[in-house]
């Protein structure tokens, strides 16, 4: 906590990937709520020009640039200001332990997400969750990691913070199952056949969220929905059967939960990730803001409909991954990267996203209870596989 003169103290945010969709959000909630909250770290993979951009605003301690090469230009423009600048993966992972930082926002992309995570865990910090993969990766880990530590993770994907929300003052009642919405993505309602042909430009157009382009090609493939699952699982302690998911194409109703006396709460607001961060970030506390306000009389219609598994297959695979337990999931996330890097890349095809996927989950051994060290070998292999994987058409 920092406390400027004769005013209450602000917490201290490590913001990893404030360049990216979620950072930007972030350093908006952050400037919109600065007598509660203030930026003590940045951290970009290799934009160099906005993280200068985001320091010289938002006077951070240190920044990290993930691309060693970028240090020199970060450092010489940030160091007059008395920022101090570092570079690599290590880095990221030592700065997430400094003192000033009451809560570390994960809003990188990717497995590169885990260690520093587990690391501001062991560091007592707290956490805002953005990067799913984290869990998915090793949800069992993470998750014994903060209960020991008593640091709070709380979630910052839009289906998770209705649930957290969903769950105030619950304590004492169990869940008996949740129902995570999904916007179906931009290829809802579409067969198969009609899907063999879409290109990378169609499936980045999202009807509803603008984010990173990772994530919007796991939204029109379904895979999003999977890891969410995975996550939910983790963050709620559920089984995978307590967990159902529901196709909600206008993203309003950000999901639900059921308790045992069969009554269903849900969290409602426009598809905005501004919210979640904030409350994320804010936590426990609701501060005002100007974001828009949902009307039910602008949305005379919200439809729920079932999630089509034949044509989406990813949502079944991260089920079984999930059923499976131990490393499959780890498996699942790392092949599911490589898959998505190469289709932006037009190596493969739409509809060989779950096929990558599935040629991964065949061939990397399970390991049931795995160690980090064994999650990660899992990951390695799982990607090497998935970088192999070459469609029987083309072989
Ligand atoms: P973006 O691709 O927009 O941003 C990713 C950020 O991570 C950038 O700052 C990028 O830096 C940095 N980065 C990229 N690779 C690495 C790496 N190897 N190590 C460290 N940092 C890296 O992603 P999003 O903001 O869309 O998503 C971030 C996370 O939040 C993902 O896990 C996603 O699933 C999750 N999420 C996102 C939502 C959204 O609305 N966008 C909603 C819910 C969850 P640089 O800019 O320099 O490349
Ligand atoms: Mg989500």
């Amino acid at each position: 906590m920092r406390q400027p003169e004769n005013e209450a103290p602000t917490r201290g945010i490590a913001v990893l990937g404030s360049t990216g969709s979620i950072g930007t959000q972030a350093l908006d909630v952050i400037r919109d709520q600065k007598h509660a909250l203030h930026v003590e770290v940045l951290s970009a993979h290799s934009n160099a020009d906005l993280l200068v951009k985001q320091a010289l605003e938002f006077k951070p301690n240190a920044v990290v640039i993930g691309d060693d090469s970028r240090w020199k230009e970060v450092h010489e423009a940030l160091f007059d200001h008395g920022i101090k600048v570092y570079s690599g993966s290590e880095a990221l992972e030592q700065v997430v332990e400094t003192d000033g930082i009451d809560m570390v926002l994960t809003a990188m992309v990717g497995a590169a997400g885990l260690k520093p995570t587990l690391r501001a865990i062991e560091a007592g910090k707290h956490i805002a969750l953005a990067n799913k993969e984290t869990l998915v990766v090793a949800g069992e880990l993470v998750m014994g990691a903060a209960r020991r530590r008593g640091v709070d993770l709380h979630p910052v994907d839009s289906e998770h913070s209705a649930i957290y929300q969903c769950l105030a003052g619950e304590f004492h009642n169990p869940i008996e199952t949740i129902i995570l919405t999904a916007s179906g993505g931009p290829f809802r309602g579409r067969s198969l056949e009609s899907l063999a042909t879409v290109t990378k430009a169609d499936a980045l157009k999202h009807p509803n969220w603008d984010m990173g382009a990772k994530i919007t090609i796991d939204s029109a493939s379904l895979m999003n929905k999977g890891l969410e699952v995975i996550e939910a699982k983790w963050l709620f302690n559920l089984r995978p059967d307590q967990i159902n998911v529901v196709v909600h194409p206008q993203s309003i109703v950000h999901s639900c939960v059921q308790f045992e006396d069969g009554s269903i709460k849900a969290q409602l607001g426009l598809p905005d990730m501004k919210l979640p961060i904030q409350y994320a970030l804010t936590y426990p506390r609701r501060l005002p803001n100007t974001f828009p306000r949902f009307s039910f009389m602008d949305y005379p219609s919200l439809t729920f409909e079932a999630p089509d598994t034949e044509t989406f297959r990813n949502l079944t695979l991260a089920f079984e991954s999930l059923n499976r337990g131990g490393n499959a999931p780890a498996i699942l996330n790392a092949a599911n990267e490589v898959a998505v890097a190469r289709f932006l890349t037009d190596d493969v095809a739409f509809l060989d996203l779950p096929r990558v996927v599935e040629h991964a989950m065949e061939r990397v051994s399970h390991v049931n209870q795995p160690s980090l060290d064994d999650l990660i070998a899992s990951d390695v292999e799982a990607r090497r596989v998935a970088a192999e994987w070459r469609s029987v058409k083309s072989s």
